[in-house]
């Protein structure tokens, strides 16, 4: 399959420079080769997406998609995983989405171990609203809301996620377009709850090119199976400093999931399969 038959004819709106064209024009190859390798069929796949500019990806991209409300693509795409252990369920969610509304959410599935990918657009603004702050947005970040500047430091996503038991921990920069090619992959790949932040650059909001060019950095040498230097990558970057940012695959485990569990602990409504059992009006 060809990338190009991912597309759609859907406009694109997003602005010129927006760092979301990347996070298309990475995971378009990534389905195509995957569905030509056969070890992923497009038609089994579901994109799910939220609220903000990210959401319209699921727009641009020619496979079954579910647009969700703001901060609940997580739910809803462990509702599509449960009912249907065959799907490949993708959520796209930004970081308004995901680390403020939708924060419970990505913990719990994260501590679940849903079999699910997670991709979080990290503009570190909420940018279809006209640049409110974000949990990931720095100390003295200037925006709508805060005009005087931002008082409080901000979130680090992926300690977050590591703390909560999350099995694929990674981070790519919308302008490393091979790196995060390559992260997509593994993710989809991942049996397991697998989280990836991208930096996404908001070229009108808050356009970080210079810093992010200029301190984001792929982590060598690292073995993600190692707990403790993990953890150490981790925490090598804040969100508030200027950097080094490391970029890359940071923890890998294997994991029972989220399914596993649930068709053990609920024969009478799974399928051998882990599925839930249909009805007469479709999955219950
Ligand atoms: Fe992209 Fe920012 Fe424009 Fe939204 S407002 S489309 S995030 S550049």
């Amino acid at each position: 399959m060809n990338p190009k038959d991912l597309g759609t004819k859907a406009a694109n709106t997003w602005c010129p420079g927006c760092g979301n064209f990347a996070i298309l024009n990475a995971i378009k190859p990534v389905l195509a080769d995957l569905d030509e390798e056969g070890v992923v069929d497009i038609e089994n796949v579901v994109l799910v997406s939220g609220i903000g500019c990210h959401a319209k990806i699921v727009d641009y991209v020619n496979a079954n998609s579910f647009y969700t409300i703001h901060g609940r693509t997580i739910p809803v795409a462990t509702g599509i995983k449960l009912a249907n252990p065959d799907l490949t369920v993708i959520c796209f969610a930004g970081d308004g989405d995901a680390y403020a509304e939708g924060l419970d959410h990505l913990i719990f599935a994260a501590k679940r171990n849903v079999d699910i990918t997670a991709i979080i657009h990290d503009n570190r603004v909420y940018g279809l609203t006209t640049g409110q702050y974000t949990p990931t947005s720095p100390s003295g970040f200037v925006g709508r809301s805060t005009p005087s500047g931002l008082e409080v430091p901000p979130i680090n996503p992926l300690e977050i996620v590591f703390a909560s038991g999350g099995s694929f921990i990674a981070r790519g920069y919308s302008s490393k377009l091979e790196l995060l090619k390559e992260i997509f992959r593994e993710a989809i790949l991942h049996r397991g709850f697998s989280f990836v932040d991208v930096l996404q650059v908001c070229a009108t909001f808050f356009n970080l090119y210079d810093l992010y060019n200029e301190s984001c950095r792929p982590i060598e040498d690292h073995d993600p199976s190692d707990v403790a230097r993990a953890r150490e990558r981790i925490l090598e970057w804040d969100y508030n400093s200027d950097g080094p940012i490391p970029l890359g695959i940071f923890y890998k485990k294997e994991a029972t999931t989220f399914g596993d569990n649930f068709a053990k602990l609920n024969p009478k409504i799974t399928d051998l399969d882990g599925a839930i059992k249909r009805t007469l009006s479709g999955y219950i």
